[in-house]
């Protein structure tokens, strides 16, 4: 898919960055991260100088980064272009002739005070909260949330706005006699944004220097994770790069989102993923070739120490004879979730002898797994439940014949016990060939996408080799 030449370049590029990043750290951080005003679900990355969406050259790159320092803001140059849709506001023309308070809300607050805050009494309070729709939701109030008052010039209240984030908004307006109240969400523009480097020591610190913040470094680590150990397998020189998303409200960035697409290199090899969201609205990462990037199951249903392993010759700890170990053993403390080492239909939930409280999952026609010693199940798991992989099946407890609060966790193939460490684990389910087509189309666009974005990295990380 890239071919090595492309990638030896990428190698220098980065070489050459981060040498100058240690004479200069502000001019030249920003060749690290780039956003663009791309497409992204239309992939469009046309490369055409006339596209509004493509107004970024290395040479404003490199402005943006000199007047702002360490955070480039490259796409403010992008804001106003046509082609955005304008951030939705409150009906201008009733703004126009209301009076709006706005107030903090602080600990301590309560309906009545900010009303009584406002000018409004509590019969007027009232009156607000029987409203219709959504208005009584407004008995809910969180220190930190923002709550305006709108007055007509007659001193009258015409609405009450409580804007919880900066999504969501409840907003109750007055509607010829009585009020009525609606949540409004607002959808943040996302945008997608580039970040690429090479370890030296972790993939966190790489990450951190590449501007990546600790959830997209996560969460970079468990797309690859699956075949990658990256405390063990990782070695200096690997490198990364990622696409994902920058969430903007009215042209300002708020948050990040999602990968949208991700390449290591671990010890010269490529590994790519790309977020793909089929026919049916699941999404998941997949390599190009339409491969899962995840297996069918979790390696550990649990991120906890391994107590007792797998051992068909073990002497039991409370019998004291020869009992095989038929599973593995996690410490946790009480409580801590279980999560279904791979998707399928609980077999079994309930109270089973030395067990304890257990769940037990079918997946496809020969695997089972066991989950024992909970001290409680999972929401709504139950007989015949479809379960997804990931998710909290049960909490860890000491329930049945136990030493202590653990996780007991078996793994079996046609009803005999493998360890679940070593086991050969199958890979998730592929595209399925009817979805083929769409994907190779989607695919495509994204690894475009993913290759514009590298050259303009690229340009930018010559361009200030100077
Ligand atoms: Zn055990």
């Amino acid at each position: 898919m890239f071919p090595k030449t492309h990638i030896t370049i990428a190698a220098a590029a980065t070489v050459v960055v981060t040498a100058a990043i240690l004479m200069s750290p502000s001019s030249n951080v920003e060749a690290k991260r780039m956003s663009y005003a791309l497409d992204l679900e239309q992939g469009s990355v046309s490369d055409s100088g006339a596209s509004p969406l493509q107004a970024i050259t290395p040479d404003s790159t490199a402005e943006a980064a000199d007047s702002k320092g360490l955070e480039p803001d490259v796409t403010a140059k992008i804001d106003h272009q046509p082609g955005f849709s304008a951030p939705e506001q409150p009906a201008a023309p009733e703004q126009a002739t209301l009076d709006w308070q706005t107030f903090e809300i602080k600990s301590g607050d309560t309906l009545s005070s900010l009303f009584r805050e406002a000018g409004f009494n509590d019969g007027i309070m009232l009156s607000v909260i029987h409203g219709e729709g959504e208005a009584e939701k407004l008995q809910r109030l969180y220190a930190g949330e923002t709550i305006r008052f709108a007055t007509t010039r007659d001193g009258s209240l015409a609405a009450v706005e409580l804007q919880r984030n900066l999504l969501e908004t409840l907003r109750i307006a007055k509607d010829g006699e009585n009020f009525t109240g609606e949540t409004q969400l607002r959808k943040p523009e996302a945008r997608p944004a580039f970040a690429s480097g090479t370890i030296d020591g972790s993939l966190y610190l790489a990450a951190r220097e590449a501007g990546l913040n600790d959830r997209l470094t996560m969460e970079l680590a468990g797309i690859f994770g699956w075949d990658i150990d990256f405390v063990y397998d990782v070695r200096k020189g690997d490198q990364f790069e990622v696409v994902y998303e920058e969430l903007y409200l009215d042209g300002e960035k708020f948050d990040t989102g999602r990968i949208l697409s991700a390449r290591f290199v671990n010890r010269g090899e490529e590994n790519l993923a790309l977020l793909y969201t089929d026919s049916e609205g699941d999404s998941d990462y997949y390599a190009p070739d339409g491969k899962s990037m995840r297996k069918a199951f979790l390696r550990t249903p649990i991120n906890a120490r391994i107590s007792s392993p797998f051992n068909l010759q073990r002497r039991h700890p409370v019998l004291d004879v020869v009992r095989p170990h038929e599973g593995t053993d996690y410490a946790a403390p009480p409580g801590s979730p279980i999560k279904a080492a791979g998707s399928g239909r609980v077999k079994f939930a309930g109270w089973k002898g030395g067990y304890g409280r257990t769940v037990v999952l079918q997946h496809g026609d020969n695997i089972t797994t066991l989950y024992a010693h909970m001290s409680r199940l999972g929401k709504g798991i139950k007989n015949g439940t479809r379960v997804k992989q990931g998710q909290t099946i049960g909490h860890v407890g000491s329930s049945g014949m136990v030493t202590g609060p653990h996780l007991h966790y078996e793994f079996r193939v046609n009803g005999s016990p493998r360890n679940s460490r070593t086991v050969k684990l199958p890979d998730a389910k592929p595209i399925p060939p009817s979805e083929m087509a769409r994907f190779k189309q989607f695919t495509n666009q994204r690894v475009a996408q993913f290759d514009v974005f590298r050259e303009r990295y690229q340009q930018v990380a010559l361009a200030s080799d100077d």
